[in-house]
């Protein structure tokens, strides 16, 4: 795992401006383990987010791209960096686990310039104690892939981890092929998830449990007050920034694809992106995931699937909930039903902006019910369909979908709703174009930019559609092919996870 030959300090002129704090590591032992990034023949940089390492106060500029690649990679570790794997455990697809960072390593934690305490976490770096039968590794593809939806979904306004570089390790990793490694360096507000919770209270270790929620409520909810009410009030903000993010999520076609508990964070971030796609074709039940027979992380079954996580969450907390375990019960309950309230009210929210609706009336939910139905019939388009409601009140003619008879009605019942609040076609545009993205990362461009980056080493079709996505609410006139649905005809798209 580690290498004796491993340089253990960044010498003098290495240093892009590393300014770590490692609070993880004051928590109970239990809960990490020390993991160093394995050895790589040749690292070598891909790609790199200049602006993101701006906002962490880092510089790379100065370095050599070499210098650069072996730092984020694991090669060179800073003085000050304290490099851990965390232990969590997990429901995967409804099934209890203990995991870990198996292939990530939490190289510390960065205070940038504006006093934010950022997660750097390389992803693909080797074995940690928690890999089991793993290899620790990632291949280029995939980390591409997380480094442009994870830029998508931070630039389309949805809280997110970020990507901060993508380093090939100039080996070979073995899948079904052989495949190309690479590192990518994720940033988060923190790696804390509803899975590690769990990895104490499987346990019954209460003491850790408890550390782990005073930890949590310091780090991401500081204005919580402190006093015996605060792990309930925990629960609630835990559960109403998943209300806000899954709601997120389904108003611009986002299936997230692997929703287990491990990968829902407490900060309410985005994280784990593995077989995450957007949809093209509307349809409830969509799921890419290659492994998910069931339909368990399906499209539409994503707030149930949080709301199911999140009472797990619950239950690593019953006992610093209520001395009597009834009660406990009772309390926690409250706050899933408040979860669900809250998801549908921001959900229906949104969809008001999506709709150009300024006010909220009586019958709006009725009113987007009935909007995804026709959807559905019409085989529309989601993000698409809205564009071209857009297009159809700004006078354009509408084009086939929208003309098809079930859709002419429901866009006379939306103009009768948009006439009930006395809505202006200017107003209305307004808050639609602000509220529907022109661009997604779509699955067919995301696919031709991970091709030509891994089979023919072409950067082109990655970097220009990173272009396209960082402004998801304008359409570059350089780059129109980004709203165009996959050809007729294309393939079900399929996706896969650890991949
Ligand atoms: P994921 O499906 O990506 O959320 O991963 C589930 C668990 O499997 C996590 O604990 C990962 O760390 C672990 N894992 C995934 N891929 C590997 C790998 N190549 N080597 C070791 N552990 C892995
Ligand atoms: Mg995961």
């Amino acid at each position: 795992m580690s290498t004796p030959s491993q340089i253990s300090a960044s010498p003098a002129g290495h240093d892009p401006g590393w300014r770590f704090d490692n609070s993880y590591t004051r928590l109970p032992p239990l809960l990490f383990q020390r993991a160093t990034p394995q050895r790589f023949p040749q690292p070598h940089l891909v790609v790199l987010n200049q602006p993101l390492a701006a906002e962490l106060g880092l510089d790379f500029s100065p370095l050599s791209p070499a210098v650069t690649a072996s730092l984020l990679s694991g090669q060179v570790i800073p003085p000050d960096a304290d490099p851990i794997a965390q232990g969590y455990a997990g429901h995967q697809y409804g099934g209890f686990t203990m995991l870990g960072d198996g292939r990530a390593i939490l190289l510390g934690e960065q205070l940038t310039p504006r006093g934010d305490r950022r997660d750097l976490q390389f992803k693909g770096s080797g074995p940690t104690p928690y890999s089991r039968r793993g290899d620790g590794r990632a291949a280029l593809g995939p980390m591409l892939r997380e480094y442009v939806i994870s830029e998508a979904m931070h630039a389309l306004g949805i809280p997110s981890t970020r990507s901060l570089a993508v380093v090939a390790t100039g080996d070979a990793i073995h899948r079904e092929t052989r495949l190309p490694g690479a590192v990518l360096t994720r940033v988060a507000a923190s790696h804390l998830r509803v899975g590690t919770f769990q990895f104490p209270a499987a346990r019954n270790d209460q003491p850790v449990v408890l550390a782990l929620a005073d930890y949590t409520l310091a780090r991401h909810f500081p204005e919580i007050e402190p006093g015996p009410d605060r792990h309930l009030a925990l629960l609630e903000a835990v559960c109403e920034r998943q209300a806000r993010l899954i709601a997120q999520w389904q108003l611009v076609g986002f299936v997230h694809g692997v929703m287990n508990t491990d990968n829902m964070a407490l900060s309410g971030e985005t994280i784990d992106y593995g077989p995450c796609a957007f949809l093209d074709t509307y349809h409830p039940e969509m799921v890419f995931s290659s492994i998910d027979h069931g339909g368990r992380y399906a499209y539409a079954n994503q707030p149930a699937i949080a709301q199911w996580n999140l009472a797990r969450f619950a239950e690593t907390l019953l006992p610093l909930l209520h001395a009597d375990q009834q009660r406990a019960i009772e309390l926690a309950t409250e706050r899933l039903h408040q979860f669900a309230h809250s998801q549908s009210a921001h959900w229906l929210a949104g969809m008001r902006r999506k709709l150009g609706l300024a006010t909220a009336q009586g019958g709006d939910q009725e009113l987007c019910d009935a909007l995804f139905e026709v959807m559905q019939g019409a085989a529309a388009d989601f993000t698409n369909t809205f564009l071209e409601l857009e297009e159809v009140l700004a006078g354009a003619a509408p084009g086939d979908k929208l003309r098809e008879p079930a859709f002419a009605a429901w866009r006379d019942r939306w103009q009768a709703r948009r006439g009930a609040e006395g809505a202006t076609v200017e107003g209305s545009l307004a808050l639609m174009r602000a509220a529907n993205p022109r661009v997604i990362p779509r699955n067919h461009r995301v696919e031709e930019a991970l091709r030509g980056a891994s089979e023919a080493g072409d950067l082109r079709p990655f970097h220009r559609l990173l272009q396209a996505v960082a402004r998801p609410f304008e359409l570059d006139p350089a780059l129109p092919e980004y709203r165009e649905p996959p050809p007729a005809g294309s393939c079900r798209y399929r996706t896969f996870c650890g991949t």
